[in-house]
């Protein structure tokens, strides 16, 4: 062994390298947080690839994109970037996308598609209830999207799952709109992000020999975060491993967290069944809290009954108390651990990038940036900087995929008058009314219309000759953007030129953006030139990336809302996106009833959705190296009201020995509240 591997492997216990070293047939490492189940990925992937086996036949799938790259980054630092040429770490969804780049054409598809993103679906969805005579204003309400999705990800049925999971009457009426809600996608080339998963799995089912040739590449794959793995995923994997069985996946019953999604538990738990012989390693050391944070975490667990029976002990020292934190209300929470931030940056020497502030629900940050910003403390809320959501980047995106689909009417639509260029609303009206009266077999796409308008100008009555002429120039500028793109050796190049000749910071001004606003936008268009130069000089397959590749990459990243985390900067996230991340300080806030457990999930699902709840405080306690604060509020403003609110159930399901109070000083200064909040707080103690 190389004398770098041999070091990856002196810092493994026997139970891990054991895990690393085995190489053939199927295994599952079923262990609780912070046991190094990524750890062990990461070094199996070294491992085989000092067995000799080709790079190119290692596939490794990570629940996002962030912990994709982190994996890459380690491996190369490992072994140099070199010995990883082509080897494949990705989420399932890019591994998705991978095949249907390939083969989509044999469903019916054209190359390039277009994926949608949330937005785009809402359009589609509004057309969808206009035809059928709905109420356009319940499509959020009727959470419609949502369950399309939880229909695919079970893979199940439209009517299986209208019946299972609907009352009968909806049933057909649910199958009505997924037929429908299909049918556009086809129209428009385009498919969802559910779809880069099940596709790809009917594509096999279809076409054994293109199944055999991925079989014959990819030899050896590694899962992790398999206990959040849905049907339609298992389904994909399962045909790509079968019948040699490679398949290493790693994961923890206790931290599933994403069944309200669709992921289903069951599949890690029968993956013995699933492939029998495997080898099974339970790791049982966790090199990550301290012994005090383990007890909570393991305490609290132990309150769910249908688990994995699991131990896990700690390596390190007891270390310092939980501190639990109970404030009068949400600003004082904030302001409280905010001044405790203060003081571990000033006087435990810790860097405001140690430490994580986790909640339950997005809202809850707009507190802690406030107070965190009150006290010029560095911050970044993860997933909130909505680089994507910004109408520029928008627009500047659906330039792109009209220019690589042109078949995509949703983007077309949006900047057929972005910069205004004289196509009105009534114009375009008018085009989408004669086309929708076509046949919808042999009905021309948007773009194709337009061209056709340009040489027969009286094709639709009514459309004014300065809005021919308007399309003419418009349909021009796309054909010649699509060549030079075709042609082009750096893409972020023609990009620039794009941006620069589409003369957006004149139309921003138009909009009434001030001078700074408008460059700001400007800047946010520089920003995607550099996304795509990056893409560029870091690709890393044969054929350089074209639009198509770049424009996967960006739906994908917004999907997971991945971003570079400025390093430097207190963290604040979700619990659902802390999952698999460690830090040495961690304060989990608003553990109140009515908060956390959630209740919207407790009142549709009961006890399965409490378990889920504990399994979601189980992952927050385990994010913890050295010390953990836990904290609530006494009152929360809720639509502008104080509420008084209760401790969560979960406070009681705590070790009280390990808790250390932290008393809110107001509570004494303000006469008002004070007998209330100080009933509460003994409550909670
Ligand atoms: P999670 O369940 O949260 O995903 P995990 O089981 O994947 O956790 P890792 O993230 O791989 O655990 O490891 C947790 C921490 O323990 C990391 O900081 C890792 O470097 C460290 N670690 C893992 N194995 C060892 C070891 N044998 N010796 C020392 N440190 C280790
Ligand atoms: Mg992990």
């Amino acid at each position: 062994m190389s004398p770098l591997s041999m070091a990856n492997f002196k810092n493994l216990n026997p139970e891990q390298a054991r895990a690393a070293r085995h190489i053939e047939g199927p295994q599952l490492i079923l262990a609780g947080a912070g046991s190094g189940k990524t750890t062990v990925i990461t070094t199996r992937i070294a491992w085989l690839l000092h067995r000799g086996i080709a790079p190119t036949a290692i596939v490794a799938v990570t629940f996002t994109n962030k912990s994709a790259r982190e994996m890459k980054q380690r491996l190369s630092r490992m072994l140099g970037k070199k010995a990883l040429r082509g080897m494949v770490v990705s989420t399932f969804h890019s591994l998705g996308h991978r095949i249907l780049k390939q083969h989509i054409e044999t469903l019916g598809y054209r190359l390039p598609f277009s994926i949608l993103s949330p937005e785009d679906l809402h359009n589609v969805m509004v057309d969808i209830y206009r035809e059928l005579k709905l109420d356009i204003s319940q499509i959020r309400d009727d959470g419609v999207l949502f369950k399309i999705s939880l229909c695919k990800n079970s893979a199940l049925s439209p009517h299986d799952f209208a019946s299972q999971k609907m009352n009968l009457e909806s049933t057909d009426l649910f199958c009505a709109i997924y037929e429908r809600y299909h049918q556009s996608l086809k129209i428009l080339n385009a498919v969802d992000f559910d779809d880069l998963i099940l596709l790809p799995g009917k594509i096999f089912r279809q076409d054994p020999e293109i199944l055999e040739r991925y079989r014959h590449r990819w030899r050896f794959f590694m899962i992790d975060e398999y206990q959040d793995t849905n049907h339609s995923q298992y389904d994909f994997l399962n045909q790509m491993v079968c019948p040699r069985n490679n398949l290493c996946v790693v994961g923890d019953d206790d931290q599933s967290i994403y069944t309200w999604r669709g992921a289903d538990i069951n599949i890690i738990l029968g993956f013995e069944k699933d492939y029998p012989n495997a080898q099974v390693v339970r790791l049982e050391t966790n090199y990550r809290s301290t012994a005090t944070i383990l007890k909570a975490a393991n305490q609290v667990i132990a309150h769910n009954s249908q688990r994995m029976a699991k131990t896990l002990r700690s390596v390190s020292g007891i270390g310092d108390k939980i501190k639990a934190i109970a404030a009068a209300d949400e600003v004082r929470e904030a302001a409280l651990i905010a001044e405790q931030i203060r003081s571990l940056i000033n006087g435990r020497r810790l860097e405001p990038g140690d430490i994580a502030i986790l909640f339950r629900t997005n809202f809850q940050s707009r507190v802690f940036e406030q107070e965190l910003r009150n006290r010029n403390i560095p911050h970044h809320v993860v997933g909130g900087y909505r680089f994507f959501d910004r109408r520029e980047v928008r627009d500047m995106i659906a330039y792109l995929r009209v220019i690589a689909n042109p078949h995509d009417e949703l983007a077309l639509s949006r900047i057929i008058n972005r910069p205004r260029r004289g196509i009105g609303q009534g114009s375009l009206q008018k085009i989408m009314d004669y086309l929708l009266a076509q046949e919808s077999e042999s009905r021309p796409d948007l773009f194709s219309i337009m061209e056709l308008i340009v040489h027969e100008p009286g094709l639709i009555p009514g459309l004014r000759k300065e809005s021919i002429s308007a399309i003419y120039e418009f349909s021009e500028f796309i054909n010649e953007y699509r060549k030079r793109f075709s042609r082009a050796n750096r893409l972020s190049v023609v990009l620039a030129q794009m941006i620069s000749d589409l003369k957006f910071d004149l139309e921003f001004q138009r909009d009434g953006d001030n001078e700074n606003t408008a460059k700001a936008r400007m800047l946010n268009l520089g920003e995607l030139v550099n996304m795509l130069a990056y893409l560029e000089d870091n690709w890393e397959e044969n054929e350089p990336p074209d639009l198509f590749d770049f424009l996967a990459r960006l739906s994908m990243q917004a999907q997971d809302n991945d971003e570079e985390h400025p390093r430097g900067r207190v963290q604040l996230l979700t619990l659902h996106l802390s999952k698999g991340l460690e830090y040495p300080v961690v304060f989990l806030s608003g553990i109140e009833e009515g908060l956390f457990p959630a209740p919207r999930t407790l009142e549709e699902n009961g006890d399965l959705a409490l378990a889920e709840e504990r399994r979601l405080f189980y992952v927050g306690i385990t994010r913890a190296k050295q010390l953990l604060y836990l904290s609530r509020a006494a009152s929360r403003r809720k639509f502008g009201e104080h509420q008084i609110v209760e401790a969560s159930r979960f406070w009681d399901e705590l070790p009280q020995d390990c808790l250390e109070w932290i008393a809110d000083e107001t509570v004494e200064q303000n006469n008002n509240t004070r007998q209330n909040v100080l009933t509460d707080l003994l409550a909670a103690i």
